[in-house]
């Protein structure tokens, strides 16, 4: 699944290649988006903003019309000048927003809707996103205080909770507790003040390196490049992700990896450096 990082460049990218510009196509393979097309058209209409929240991408249209869609595994925006040819087939395009000056296309989207601001408010996922962790800001009275209303909730998969902080993807999840020696199904009872201030400061600090100027291109999708070890090479990017039983790049010990949460997403840690027992022991300071 993107992170929020992938999200956000997309949001910015696609902003400022179509923010203020006349939409002058509009089309859709999907059933639900080329209806309102002819109901009530989008072609005319002039593009306000995009912007990312938490996973979703929301393009904002004159006349209260808002495109939400979410990339998931599959899905990606690229933007072409008219007549560039396509990098991916035809037969995957889901959305065409065309104006005089771009193409923007959505390539296997698996999730495209219209709302408007009411029915975007109401809709289950939106309605309860906590701050997003690129957005919010340095203040992290909110994100913390989200946290300690689930205080038996495993690390790793408080992470990933989108009504706790937004943006955080799988990768970036054991990325993020192996930099503050966190085991990740530690629960988050047992944090300390310090522990708990160092996930959501290192969440932010590797989510903004990824979206940082320069960092973005024309094409606006997962393809793990992401790096937090501040390698660029992709065999030596990241600290765990997809390394079980490789040596911890730190003490060498064998990375472990065991499914956690609801979602039986994998997480990976190192015994040694992010020990349960040792850690647990600190537990009681919430
Ligand atoms: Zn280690």
């Amino acid at each position: 699944m993107p992170e929020g990082d992938t999200i956000f460049r997309a949001a910015r990218t696609l902003h400022r290649a179509l923010a203020g510009q006349t939409v002058t196509v509009f089309q859709s393979v999907l059933p639900a988006l080329s209806r309102v097309e002819v109901d009530s058209p989008v072609t005319g209409r002039t593009v306000g903003k995009v912007e990312a929240t938490g996973k979703g991408l929301l393009l904002y249209f004159s006349g209260d019309l808002i495109l939400l869609t979410h990339m998931l595994l599959s899905g990606s925006w690229h933007i072409y000048r008219p007549g560039e040819p396509w990098q991916r087939p035809g037969a995957s395009m889901r959305i065409v927003v065309r104006t005089s000056a771009i193409e923007a296309v959505a390539f296997q989207v698996p999730i495209a809707e219209f709302h408007s601001t009411r029915s975007l408010r109401r809709r289950r996922g939106f309605n309860q996103l906590g701050p997003d962790v690129l957005t919010a800001g340095e203040d992290d009275t909110e994100i913390l205080s989200r946290l300690r209303s689930h205080p038996d909730l495993e690390v790793g998969e408080a992470l990933l909770t989108q009504s706790v902080l937004a943006g955080i993807g799988n990768v970036y999840k054991s990325e993020i507790c192996f930099l503050c020696g966190v085991h990740p199904f530690r629960t988050v009872s047992s944090l300390s003040i310090s522990e708990r201030s160092c996930l959501t400061a290192t969440a932010r600090k590797l989510l903004r390196a990824d979206v940082a100027e320069g960092a973005s291109d024309r094409v606006m999708t997962h393809r793990g490049q992401r790096r937090t070890t501040g390698r660029a090479d992709y065999e030596q990017n990241l600290w765990f992700y997809k390394r079980k039983g490789k040596p911890c790049r730190r003490c060498t010990m064998p990375i472990e990896a065991r499914k956690q949460g609801s979602g039986a997403r994998v997480t990976f840690w190192c015994p040694a450096c992010q020990p349960y027992a040792a850690s647990s022991a600190r537990s009681q300071t919430v």
